[in-house]
């Protein structure tokens, strides 16, 4: 795929949980997914910054006009998060943490701390903003071979969990709401896609290694800001598997040097926005009698086709360079986001059950000539700001790649979310004092400061006998914890019992299982059976399997399989027996005949023996057998 002619600007934002045992700016707990049981409505109003402007990011936000319901459990929110009582002191060990990465990044920690509101209109915070606490200033990350500066580090509180959006409300749990957040933001970097991610990778080690982050889906979030030579950035938002890093910053790219093309496209034939793209006209009439299903459900519930024509686009709308790269879904994601149901253009016509004669139609009603496109958007009476942003957009479809917030669609395409904020978000929080940041404080933290992951690994690989790999893979594996606890508490092979936690559950994962159900617990019991010799380490992917379908423990997988291991006896008997019957093969083959003896036998014995113990009697008995020729 050819996006060369540009290069991709980058500015990578983390955000990861801190696990400091309590919130922000209060004594809850951090508890995710706690039974609701209170509910309490909102409605938020959007407040003008000093200068007396709105932001367009909350506008967008106000103007969907939902209500919001927060639900909540009294064990892991109070009435802070309720925001019924203000906040208490902030905790000061999210706040050591910061210190300890601003330390290891060598950041400057700033002398006074100063709690900020930073304004969101989302619903994802009760009180219409969210705290912040900036702790440090500059620094580098260094990955490997590259040096990325850092500009800032922050401390903030974590909004409410989205658990459900309809249409007339969204639905909030206040259970993560105020868990500390590190905010960590890297300056933009030119490079490629994957070193990117390599850069991800190595400041979530760090965060890890001070033993503050916390573990689990959901604990970690990217925000990533790309940007093609000479235009503004689009924020992708809320990225959690560092796999996709590259893929959505590849992605980005050919979008945005796709939407650069069409900016050029339009210039080389003379068009400009303003005698280009049409007004809305009413055109429902012409749908009187459509058999079209989309335009009768939309005529049914009240709502109107509104017809655009767009001067000389003919053909530019379904035109695909890249995959999923197309100027119609530029408008059909933003007019979803806006709560339609999304747009029609005359690319795709004919189709949805609109003829060709309902084209021509629309054609000559609109005047559209030869080389002229239309779009067909149904919307209704309070539809009025999604039209007027969908031709806003049409218009700017001549400056090439524009700055938006997108959000991941979870392969690697990224979609419309909403406008970028403006600046004007922050104002002090008046309800906290500002903390003085000591000489003995900062020492304190020193003594966090892990050590580089370089050395962790090497120390890693000493200690347990690990190849790199492997160690690498154990060190960012979430379980770490476990893979020490066995290897402290079995007799073990550390080798095996990492392999198990990283390429078995992958294994087992790729095949379309859940691993998430096996809980830490259900996993060191295995590893006990392992130990005990109760179960044999060829059967374990197929317990680990039995474990996720089934959901019960390792000891019932193996009662289900029917993995009773043969004893010690029965095995050394079935070794003689199988040596004896094959008398001639060993004759021929000598010590050879091992490799086609153990291939039976293992065949009669997977999951029911050791695989090392079995090739131990079989080299014994093919010897005796041997000596007495
Ligand atoms: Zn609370």
């Amino acid at each position: 795929m050819e996006t060369r002619p540009f290069k991709a600007k980058v500015g990578l934002e983390l955000h990861q949980q801190l696990n400091v045992g309590r919130k922000l700016f209060c004594d809850c707990p951090i508890m995710e997914y706690a039974e609701a049981e209170y509910k309490i409505l909102r409605y938020l109003r959007p407040t003008q910054s000093e200068l007396g402007e709105v932001d367009p990011a909350v506008m967008f936000e106000f103007r969907k006009n939902k209500a919001n319901i927060y639900i909540y459990n009294s064990k892991a929110s109070c009435l802070v998060e309720c925001d019924e009582e203000p906040p208490h002191p902030i905790n000061m060990d999210a706040v050591k943490a910061a210190i300890t990465v601003a330390l290891a990044l060598g950041s400057k920690v700033v002398e006074e701390l100063h709690v900020m509101r930073k304004i969101v209109i989302d619903g994802s915070n009760t009180t219409g903003f969210q705290r912040t606490v900036l702790v440090a200033l500059d620094g580098v990350l260094k990955a490997d071979d590259i040096e990325v500066p850092v500009q800032t580090i922050s401390v903030e509180e974590d909004a409410a969990r989205l658990v459900e959006e309809r249409d007339d409300a969204k639905v909030f749990s206040l259970d993560r709401l105020g868990v500390p957040l590190i905010e960590i933001s890297l300056a933009p970097i030119e490079a490629d896609p994957k070193t990117v991610e390599r850069v991800a990778l190595a400041l979530g080690r760090l965060l890890r290694l001070t033993g503050f982050a916390a573990r689990g889906i959901g604990t970690i979030r990217q925000d990533i800001n790309i940007s093609i030579e000479g235009f503004p950035p689009c924020e992708v938002k809320g990225v959690q598997k560092l796999d996709l890093i590259p893929k959505i910053i590849e992605y980005e790219m050919m979008r945005q040097y796709h939407l650069y093309n069409v900016a050029r496209l339009l210039k080389e034939k003379g068009l400009d926005s303003i005698s280009s793209i049409g007004e809305y006209v009413d055109v429902t009439c012409l749908f009187e009698g459509a058999s079209s299903r989309i335009v009768r459900n939309a005529l049914d519930n009240g709502k109107k086709v509104y017809g655009i024509k767009l001067k000389g686009f003919r053909g530019l709308f379904k035109m695909e360079p890249y995959p999923n790269v197309r100027l119609g879904l530029e408008l059909a994601d933003m007019a979803r986001a806006y709560g339609l149901g999304g747009i029609i253009h005359s690319d795709e016509l004919p189709a949805y059950g609109i003829s060709s004669e309902d084209v021509e139609r629309v054609k000559a009603y609109l005047s559209v000539e030869e080389s002229d496109a239309f779009v067909l958007v149904l919307a209704g009476e309070r539809d009025y700001d999604a039209l007027s942003a969908l031709r806003q957009r049409m218009l700017r479809f001549f400056e090439g790649p524009v700055p938006e917030t997108r959000g991941p669609t979870g392969d690697g395409r990224t979609r419309y979310s909403r406008p970028r904020p403006g600046s004007a978000r922050m104002y002090p929080e008046t309800d906290i004092p500002l903390i003085r940041v000591t000489r003995e404080l900062i020492e304190e933290c020193r003594k966090f400061v892990p050590k580089p992951w370089s050395e962790v690994l090497r120390d890693y690989m000493q200690k347990y006998g690990l190849n790199e790999k492997l160690a690498n893979q154990i060190l960012d594996s979430v379980y770490l914890g476990l893979f020490e606890k066995v290897c402290s508490m079995t007799k073990l092979s550390p080798t095996l019992v990492a392999v198990v936690l990283t390429e078995h559950l992958v294994t087992v994962s790729r095949e379309g299982l859940d691993i998430s159900v096996l809980d830490e617990g259900m996993l060191f019991e295995l590893f006990q059976l392992l130990d005990s010799g109760r179960v044999s380490k060829e059967s374990v992917i197929d317990i680990l399997k039995c474990m996720c379908k089934e959901g019960v423990s390792a000891g019932d997988c193996v009662k289900r399989l029917g993995l009773k291991p043969i004893s010690e006896e029965d095995l050394a008997k079935m070794v003689h027996e199988t040596v004896v019957s094959n008398r001639a093969i060993v004759e021929s083959l000598k010590e050879r005949s091992f490799g086609p003896l153990m291939g039976m036998l293992m065949e009669k014995v997977r999951g029911k023996a050791d695989g090392g113990k079995v090739s131990r009697l079989l080299k014994e008995e093919i010897a005796k057998l041997l000596q007495n020729i």
